[in-house]
């Protein structure tokens, strides 16, 4: 701790990671090349974070005794995935410093909580209500209307937990189907094109964004970013400050991602929230290659109490997830001129699994395999 009170790594410290999948192991890395040590905790004795650390703690969330362990091993926390429960963040709080802080998690656990807030700050999102029966989303429908998306409040995630509802559903059937006693039902917007914005919040309030990514999904799944995307300055600008809005009023310490649609509207597009990752994200990959710094960096930066970095981007930048079996063409992109080919280390291919990423500054589309 400094004098001020802020927490200040110094090279040799040890940063404690909750979450052993690719995005602990790609900020393990940029911590090494920092000179900052890495611990991860994961329940999964096949966590790919593992491969890259001395130290590893495998053991349940709510193991206490390994967490007490885990604490005195680290000098301050940090998490890669939201759903940390709350009982573990609180053992943890009480020994280390956890960034973000524990009211991050509980406002982004919970979708509701989360549009709430958005709103509280005068950020617009599709209109929502919450829902916790069959007759609770009969009565939702009425007041928002069809087509809509109903979404579990937790644990959602790559399209799991929501479903799309149509004319003519059967409201029941749906209902059931969500096997969820808590959702929301959501407007659904007919967006042009799906952004978010990778922003890092220091201990000093300092935020720094970096150039609005473009997001295209495939069954739900991430497939491809494009940085910068397709929107104007104007639009991209208030993208950025909606992010940078959003990190402040949570006195964020991190890198954040804030997921918006591009609504086309008569006087111009405009932005609507749709969700907010408390951590390092997919669309952020492309920053790892295609930037002067990667938000893997910029999140150790902050957490470490250290000077975040201002962003160059390196040219026009595209992502592309390995997803699944996908991951078996890896021989072909590497011959691919220009492409980076990032592998997870991960075991088993199974459909819907982010197993790598490839990224090409201004790639040329006739090179994909
Ligand atoms: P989410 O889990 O909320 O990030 O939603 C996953 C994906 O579903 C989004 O990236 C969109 O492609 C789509 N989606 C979610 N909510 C809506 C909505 N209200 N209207 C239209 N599409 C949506």
């Amino acid at each position: 701790m400094t004098a001020s009170g802020l927490l200040k790594l110094k090279p040799g410290d040890t940063i404690g990671i909750l979450g052993g999948g690719q995005l602990g192991r790609m900020l393990a890395l940029a911590a090494a090349r920092l000179g900052l040590r890495c611990q991860v905790f994961s329940p999964d004795p096949d966590s790919p974070a593992f491969d890259v650390v001395q130290y590893a703690t495998c053991a349940e969330y709510a193991d206490v005794e390994a967490l007490e362990l885990f604490a005195a091993d680290v000098d301050v926390v940090t998490y890669e995935f939201e759903n940390v429960p709350a009982a573990t963040a609180m053992v943890l709080s009480a020994r280390r410093p956890v960034l973000p802080n524990h009211k991050v998690l509980e406002i982004t656990q919970d979708r509701l909580a989360e549009k709430d807030f958005v709103n509280s700050l005068g950020i617009a999102t599709a209109p929502y209500a919450d829902v916790a029966s069959a007759a609770g989303l009969r009565a939702a429908i009425t007041t928002i209307g069809l087509p809509a998306v109903v979404k579990t409040r937790r644990f959602g995630y790559d399209g799991k937990g929501q479903a799309m509802l149509r004319e003519g559903v059967d409201i029941d059937a749906a209902w059931t189907d969500l096997e969820t006693k808590s959702a929301i039902l959501e407007g659904f917007v007919p967006f042009e094109r799906e952004i978010s914005v990778i922003a890092a919040r220091g201990a000093d309030g300092q935020v720094e964004c970096f150039d609005v990514t473009e997001n295209e999904h495939r069954d739900h799944i991430l497939k491809h970013s494009h940085a910068p995307a397709r929107i104007p300055e104007t639009l991209a600008e208030q993208a950025r400050s909606i992010a940078t809005r959003i990190a402040t009023a949570l006195d964020y310490i991190g890198v954040l991602a804030v997921e918006m649609f591009v609504v086309p509207g008569e006087r111009g597009p405009t932005l609507l929230v749709n969700e907010i990752a408390p951590r390092v994200h997919n669309s952020g990959h492309w920053t790892l290659d295609g930037a002067s710094v990667s938000q893997f960096e910029q999140h150790i930066r902050a957490i470490a109490g250290w000077p975040l970095a201002k962003p160059v981007r390196h040219g026009a930048v595209t992502m592309t997830n390995l997803i699944g079996d996908e991951v078996n063409d890896y021989t072909r992109w590497l011959m691919v001129p220009g492409a980076t080919v990032h592998l997870y280390g991960k075991g088993a291919a199974r459909p819907g699994r982010k197993m790598g990423h490839v990224t090409e500054v201004a790639p040329p589309t006739s090179r994909k395999p």
